[in-house]
C-alpha cells in the first residue's frame, strides 16, 4: 500500500476543483485534502473546508483574509487561514502537499504551477494558460525537479496515455487534437455578431468556468492547446493537427510513424482525466461510466475546423510559429478580451479581432527569462485594455 498521498488543490472553488475532489473524496485510503485554494469566493471555500477538512486554506484575495479566518474559526477547523499569490507559492513549495492540482484560470495560476515544478511535486496541471505563457521556463523546471506532470486537460491526458512513457521520442508523426467545435459549430460570421456572454457559456458537451467555455466557443481553447501540446509533447506546430469532433468522445489521436493510430476516449466528464493524474500509472475509479457507443448515439463524426469564422486557431498557430514573447502576447491579450466580453463592454467577434490586432501591433521579441514573459503579459494587457476603452465608449 503506498503512502497517503497529500494533496493541494489550486482552483478549489472552480469547475476542475470541483470534479478533483469528487476523485479525491471516493479514495480516503489514498488521497488527502491538505491544502484548498481560492480566488476570492470565501464561502464556497469555507464550505469546501468544512467538508475536507485541510490544514491549509489559501484565499487569493487579501481583502477577504478576515472573512476566511473567521469563517474557519466559526465552523471549529484547525485549518490555518492564508491570503495572497505569495502563500499559494509558498505551500506549493511546502511539505503541506505532495501533489499540486494546478487548477486556477488565466495567467495568474503560473506563479504556483512553476513554484509546484520547481519543488518537484506531482503536478495535475489544468492550467493551460501557463504552459502558453511560459512553457519552456515550466518544462525545463519540471525536467530538472524531477516532477511527475499529468495534464489534465482532455485531449492531453489523453495524447498522454497513448503515448507510452508520455513523451515522443521521434516515434509520432502527428499529435490531433478533437474539437467539440463549441456551442457556434456550423454558424457564419453574420450569425455571430450578436452573440451574448450567455450564449457563449453554453457547452454543448462540457460543464467549465467562464473563461475557457467562451475559449471553447472562439475556438482559442483549441489554439491554446495547440500551444500547450508543443510544450507537453516537444512537437512543431506543423505536426500538431486539430479535428472537429462533435460527440466528444474521442479525446485526442496520435499518429506514429508505423502508421498505428491511439486514441483514447470516453465520456466528456474531467473526473477521469483527474483520476488518471492522482494515480497513473494505476488506474482508480473516478465515478465516471464506461463509454457505450451504442448509447451514445452509435456514431463518431469528424470534420476540419472553420478558420475563416473563428479565425482564433489561426492566430494561435502564428504565435506558436512567431514563439519568443508572441504566445505570451496571445494569451493575454485574450484573457483581457474574454473578461471584458463577459462583461458586456465588447462583442463576441471583437475577440479574436482585439488579438489578432494586438499581435500585429506588439513586437515579438525572444524570450529567455520569466521577467521578460511577465512584461510581455503586461504590455498586452495595457494594449487590451486601451482598445476595450476604446470599442466601449
Ligand atoms: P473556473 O472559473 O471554474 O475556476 C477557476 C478557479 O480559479 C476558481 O477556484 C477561482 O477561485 C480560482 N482563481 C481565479 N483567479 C484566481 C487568482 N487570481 N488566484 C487564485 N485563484 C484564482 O475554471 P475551470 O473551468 O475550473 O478552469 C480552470 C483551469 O483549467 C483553466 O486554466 C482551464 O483552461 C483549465 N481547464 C478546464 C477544463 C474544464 O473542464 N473546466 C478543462 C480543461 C482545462
Ligand atoms: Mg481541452
Amino acid at each position: 500500500m503506498d503512502a497517503m498521498q497529500r494533496i493541494a488543490v489550486f482552483g478549489a472553488t472552480g469547475s476542475i476543483g470541483a470534479s478533483a475532489l469528487d476523485v479525491i473524496a471516493r479514495h480516503p485510503d489514498r488521497y488527502q485534502v491538505t491544502v484548498l485554494a481560492a480566488g476570492r469566493q470565501v464561502d464556497a471555500l469555507l464550505a469546501l473546508c468544512r467538508q475536507h477538512r485541510p490544514a491549509h486554506a489559501v484565499i487569493a484575495d487579501e481583502s477577504q483574509y478576515p472573512a476566511l479566518k473567521a469563517g474557519l474559526a466559526a465552523a471549529g477547523l484547525t485549518t490555518q487561514a492564508h491570503a495572497g499569490m505569495a502563500a499559494l507559492d509558498a505551500l506549493a513549495q511546502s511539505d503541506a502537499c505532495d501533489t499540486v492540482v494546478a487548477a486556477i484560470v488565466g495567467a495568474a495560476g503560473l506563479s504556483s504551477t512553476l513554484a509546484a515544478a520547481r519543488a518537484g511535486k506531482r503536478l495535475l496541471l489544468a492550467n493551460k494558460e501557463s504552459l502558453v505563457l511560459a512553457g519552456e521556463l515550466l518544462m525545463a523546471e519540471v525536467a530538472r525537479s524531477g516532477s511527475v506532470l499529468v495534464p489534465i486537460d482532455s485531449e492531453h491526458n489523453a495524447i498522454f496515455q497513448c503515448l507510452p512513457d508520455g513523451r515522443c521520442n521521434g516515434q509520432v508523426e502527428k499529435i490531433i487534437l478533437t474539437a467539440s467545435g463549441g456551442p457556434f459549430r456550423g454558424y457564419g460570421r453574420a450569425q455571430l455578431a450578436g452573440i451574448t456572454p450567455e450564449q457563449a457559456i453554453a457547452h454543448p458537451k462540457w460543464s467549465m468556468g467562464p473563461k475557457i467555455s467562451v475559449d471553447s466557443a472562439t475556438l482559442m481553447n483549441k489554439g491554446l492547446e495547440v500551444i500547450e501540446a508543443h510544450h507537453l509533447f516537444g512537437l512543431p506546430g506543423t505536426q500538431i493537427d486539430v479535428l472537429v469532433h462533435p460527440q466528444s468522445l474521442v479525446h485526442s489521436l496520435v499518429n506514429f510513424r508505423d502508421g498505428s493510430t491511439l486514441a483514447q476516449l470516453g465520456l466528456p466528464d474531467m473526473r477521469t482525466t483527474l483520476a488518471v493524474g492522482l494515480a497513473w500509472p494505476q488506474r482508480i475509479t473516478s465515478g465516471v461510466a464506461g463509454l457505450d457507443l451504442v448509447a451514445q448515439g452509435g456514431r463518431l463524426d469528424f470534420e476540419p475546423p472553420d478558420t475563416q469564422t473563428f479565425p482564433a486557431l489561426t492566430l494561435a498557430y502564428a504565435a506558436l510559429a512567431a514563439g519568443g514573447t508572441a504566445p505570451a502576447y496571445l494569451n493575454a491579450l485574450n484573457e483581457e478580451a474574454v473578461s471584458a466580453f463577459l462583461q458586456r463592454r465588447i462583442a463576441f467577434l471583437d475577440i479574436p479581432a482585439l488579438v489578432e490586432a494586438g499581435l500585429a501591433a506588439l513586437p515579438t521579441t525572444a524570450a529567455d527569462s520569466l521577467e521578460v514573459l511577465l512584461e510581455a503579459d503586461q504590455a498586452a494587457r495595457r494594449y487590451a485594455h486601451n482598445a476595450i476603452n476604446r470599442l466601449d465608449s
